[in-house]
């Protein structure tokens, strides 16, 4: 059987060492930390929202919510990205995805001061990332603590590994192919048209939005797979449903050296990588480098 990735220990682990930088941080330049989500319309998301700010709040930093209706027009949810850009409390500032369809998600997030997109969405930081400026940039928040996840497996040069990232999004699996890149793995990058994927990689990181479509005889015995996924799907005939990750976890647990167990092992990373970001953001902002080792 293989061995389980621990991302709530991980995350944790993140989120306590960020704890004592703040409060440094603080101690020593009267630098609050300080992070602002703006969440349009009541979705599910509002959750997440309020879990970023209890998380926030934990680590010692400032936070701010700015809720609107579903129906404000883009225009006036440009206005407060523009306004959380110039607050000096404010380091990072995050608009919680999906927005509702009139808006045009890309002009919200290209708004956001690349200096305070602790998201890492930015064309500014997404470039910086390709380019290998991480001294100066953002990188995605869930791909970030993904390769923490694997760094924890395999420590932080991958040279002579094979790493397979089955997905080509902007947020998750382009960065991540990125950062397996910047750590000397080889990385193949799969996505919808591909053919025949190859079951040689060592490491793999499924970031596919389909229900377990990963099985078992796609991996080679040893791999370590890192299950991006989050999906709800139906359990069964009494109504209820169950989340459950792009990998067939049980079968896949009986071939893999190490896996992130379903569902949400990568979250928690996620929102703990939200917060080192913020906490980068306000150490540059303090004329100080990144003091919290996170990535890449
Ligand atoms: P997207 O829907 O943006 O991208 C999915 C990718 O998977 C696309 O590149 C698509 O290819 C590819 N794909 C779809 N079908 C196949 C297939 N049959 N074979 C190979 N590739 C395929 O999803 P995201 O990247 O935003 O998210 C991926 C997953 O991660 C989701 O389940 C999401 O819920 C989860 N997620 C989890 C987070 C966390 O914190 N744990 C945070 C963010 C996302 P193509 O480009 O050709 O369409």
């Amino acid at each position: 059987m293989s061995k389980t990735i621990d991302g709530n220990e991980a995350a944790a682990d993140v989120l306590a060492k960020l704890k004592v930088a703040a409060e440094q941080l603080t101690a020593e330049t009267g630098v609050v930390p300080g992070i602002a989500v703006i969440i349009v319309g009541q979705d599910p998301a509002s959750v997440y929202v309020a879990f970023k700010g209890k998380k926030a709040k934990g680590c010692g930093f400032h936070s701010a919510e700015h809720a609107l209706p579903t129906q404000t027009p883009e225009k006036e949810v440009i206005a407060p990205v523009e306004k959380l850009n110039a607050d000096p409390r404010i380091h990072g500032v995050l608009v919680q995805l999906p927005l509702p369809d009139h808006i045009d998600s890309s002009r919200i997030t290209q708004t956001i001061a690349p200096e305070k997109d602790v998201d890492g969405f930015h064309f500014i930081n997404v470039g910086k990332l390709g380019t290998g400026e991480l001294d100066t940039a953002f990188v995605s928040c869930t791909p970030a603590g993904s390769m923490l996840l694997i760094e924890h497996v395999h420590g932080r040069d991958l040279s002579g590994l094979n790493a397979l990232v089955v997905g080509r999004s902007n947020i998750v699996g382009k960065p991540m192919a990125n950062l397996l890149l910047r750590a000397n793995a080889t990385v193949t990058v799969a996505h919808s048209p591909t053919k025949n994927l190859p079951r040689s990689a060592d490491i793999l990181v499924a970031a596919v939005r389909r229900p377990e479509m990963t099985k078992a005889d796609w991996i080679k015995p040893g791999v370590t797979v890192i299950d991006v996924g989050i999906n709800r799907i139906s359990d069964g005939s009494n109504g209820k449903s169950r989340l459950v990750g792009d990998v067939v976890y049980g079968e896949a647990a009986t071939r893999a050296g190490a896996i992130t167990p379903v569902p949400c092992d990568v979250g928690p990373m996620t929102i703990a990588l939200v917060m080192a970001n913020t906490f980068t953001a306000a150490s540059r902002d303090a004329g100080r480098g990144v003091a919290l080792e996170t990535c890449g």
